[in-house]
């Protein structure tokens, strides 16, 4: 689809655009594909992606995006500047659109350029991408407290439980926090 852009992907298992998120899961072969503009919350922990979205719950097994990727494509909201009569096309395969809205302003196509390229997810911090890269484009990236400021106790990505998109809870106290938005320079 037009202006969908790959944020992340790990070959054979997941591709993460900013609108889209493709997900295999080894346990079911089965591959899922979550519109993101549908869901509500999703928590991504070592092999495991829970997705609560407006059409149910999901859970994921195999290799998933890492949580601060999801959130920071999702605070991006790519999806906001499609119409929103036709945000469901998201969902919809190219068969059912092209004949229904021919002279579209947006393209369409099942076949994926990403597919045949190699690469991988990368542990650096991810950066907006260069199409969107004009003069007075702030970066920002998602960041979350190193302890708890209710109970002390440390936190990191691994351990802290997702209530919400941007929300999350001490693993000791249960207590939640919202995540918080750094501004870096992009190299
Ligand atoms: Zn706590």
């Amino acid at each position: 689809m037009r202006g969908e852009e790959v944020f992340t992907y790990w070959p054979d298992s997941f591709i993460l655009t900013n609108y889209r998120l493709y997900a295999f899961d080894d346990k079911k072969d089965k591959l899922y594909m979550f519109p993101l503009y549908m869901v509500e919350t999703f928590e991504a922990r070592k092999n495991r992606l829970k997705i609560k979205a407006t059409t149910g719950n999901f859970e994921v097994r195999g290799r998933v995006p890492r949580q601060d990727h999801l959130i920071q494509m999702w605070q991006a909201r790519a999806w906001d500047v499609l119409p929103k009569e036709n945000l469901d096309w998201l969902a919809r395969s190219y068969s059912y659109i092209n004949p229904r809205h021919p002279l579209s302003q947006y393209t369409y196509s099942d076949t994926s350029t990403v597919a045949t390229q190699v690469a991988q997810e990368t542990r650096e911090e991810m950066q907006v991408t260069s199409a969107e890269a004009t003069v007075g484009t702030v970066y920002v990236k998602p960041v979350i407290k190193n302890r708890c400021e209710h109970c002390n106790a440390p936190m990191s990505w691994e351990t802290i439980d997702w209530v919400g998109p941007d929300q999350y809870a001490c693993p000791s106290c249960n207590n939640a926090h919202r995540v918080d938005y750094e501004r870096f320079a992009p190299t």
